[in-house]
């Protein structure tokens, strides 16, 4: 495959969700399988949109993600700047370019003016166009007034990456603005001169632009460029598939995901299959795979469901392919604040116990917080389980009586445990649902804990001892 350039173009209007992300990611992945650039480029046109803050969280994103851009507003590159406001003498000579041709003029009209185009056209019952509307002899362009493209209204059939062959007529086809009368580009105009000045070969974009395209295809003609091959992504949608993804969905920002404990390696594995698979059953894809089997073409054409118990799904098969050493270190952030007085070797027993069903490290405090503080006794956890509600509270009392005995002469060895909680289900002829439920209520104060052997043994006999009679005393 030749190597391509690809860029992502936010604009830096605020938080970088899923969809924008997901652009961002095909864009590179097909970058970096044909060892061609990624590039990153601002496009802040519309400064009253612009969020303070914008730019640096945009850049975060990508790095924490690990899509490194190869060419961008921070680090330059062969076509700097790759900030539209930076690049306003392009876009004024280009503009002279399309005047100088015949195909650019001043509107002379005012809004006022414009409305009632709009009133005649409603009343007559066709569509409104600006090119019904072109002045016989424009004014010279002086840059106060929006510049207008003077299109050639024709039908295209094109071929798009993603939705593939489009056909379109020249309805809809218009004259659209260039320049603003502030003196910056709009988007239609400014992107297009970038992507050719930038030499980028792919446009992978979203699909609200979709229905722009033919006008973009219009201006690559006058201004006699060949247009890029353009890719648009489809929706992301709601987990009821239905309607489009929002925030109320739990669409988060990028880097909320991280700060709940998410993996980078996990979000991009999750992301890329956001509308695409490699058309076998495997979800599961590092970053190489990624890059080796990812194809456009493959990306489905109707909107993909965003699922974020699937999210957290992979995020976990992800922690549980990390050792312990590496998810320690990686986790080290999430610990609560009771862990502090403990050692790097207890805590990573802990988090073994807990490896297999932990799905996000902001969940490490409430699943481990037992293994730190002795909890207050909740007598709930007994009266509310189905089988120990059953027992009169001198039954369980001496349950818990016979379990500290028989613990007490325990080297905490997980083999010893093992062997003496099966003893005194034997013992007591009890079974394990009353007998075990009890001894980790008693010991751990959780509903859920992992293995009981093995978080008694971690637990240690000082604590796991204290904590039966305790909970003994407080039966009486
Ligand atoms: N600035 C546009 C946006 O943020 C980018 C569209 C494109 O990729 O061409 O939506």
């Amino acid at each position: 495959m030749k190597p391509v350039r690809t860029r992502f173009a936010p604009s830096p209007t605020g938080f970088l969700h899923v969809g924008g992300i997901r652009t961002a990611l095909f864009a590179w992945l097909i970058a970096r399988q044909t060892g061609g650039q990624f590039i990153l480029r601002f496009e802040d046109t519309d400064k009253k949109r612009e969020v303070a803050g914008a730019r640096e969280h945009l850049i975060r994103s990508l790095l924490t993600l690990g899509l490194e851009y190869d060419e961008g507003p921070d680090i330059g590159g062969q076509f700097a700047p790759y900030t539209q406001s930076e690049r306003l003498s392009s876009y004024q000579d280009w503009a002279q370019v399309l005047i100088d041709a015949g195909k650019a003029y001043a509107d002379p009209y005012t809004p006022e003016q414009v409305q009632e185009f709009r009133e005649q056209a409603r009343k007559e019952k066709r569509p409104f166009l600006y090119r019904n509307h072109r002045p016989e002899n424009p004014p010279a362009w002086d840059g106060t007034a929006p510049l207008r493209f003077k299109s050639t209204p024709r039908a295209y059939t094109r071929i798009d990456a993603v939705m593939g062959s489009l056909r379109t007529g020249p309805e809809v086809i218009d004259d659209f603005v260039l320049i603003k009368s502030d003196g910056y580009p709009t988007y239609n105009f400014a992107h297009v001169i970038d992507d050719y000045e930038m030499q980028i070969t792919h446009v992978i974009r979203g699909q609200e632009f979709l229905a722009s395209t033919p006008n973009y295809l219009n201006l690559y003609e006058a201004l006699g460029f060949e247009p890029p091959i353009i890719a648009t992504m489809p929706h992301i949608m709601g987990p009821d598939g239905k309607k489009k993804l929002s925030k109320r969905d739990g669409a988060k920002d990028v880097l909320d995901y991280v700060r709940d404990g998410f993996l980078p390696e996990a979000l991009v594995n999750f992301i890329a299959s956001l509308g695409w698979n490699d058309g076998t059953e495997q979800e599961i894809f590092t970053r190489a795979e990624l890059i080796a089997k990812f194809k456009i073409e493959r990306v489905q054409r109707s909107g993909a469901r965003f699922d974020e118990h699937r999210l957290q799904w992979m995020n976990g098969v992800w922690i549980r392919s990390l050792n312990i050493d590496e998810l320690y270190d990686r986790s080290r952030e999430f610990w609560p604040k009771s862990s502090a007085g403990y050692d790097d070797t207890y805590k990573k027993r802990v988090l073994g116990l807990i490896q297999e069903r932990l799905k996000y490290f902001a969940e490490i405090p409430a699943l481990t917080e037992f293994f730190f503080v002795d909890l207050p006794i909740h007598m709930e956890l007994i009266d509310n389980n189905k089988q120990l509600k059953k027992l009169e509270r001198t039954e369980l009392k001496q349950l818990l009586e016979h379990a500290h005995v028989s613990l007490g002469q325990s080297n905490f060895s997980v083999e010893d445990l093992t062997q003496r909680l099966n003893g005194l289900l034997e013992q007591t002829g009890q079974k394990p649902g009353v007998l075990f439920s009890l001894i980790r209520i008693a010991s751990t104060q959780a509903p859920f804990s992992p293995g009981l052997a093995d978080t008694l043994s971690v637990l240690g006999p000082d604590v796991t001892l204290r904590r039966i009679s305790q909970t003994i005393d407080s039966l009486l």
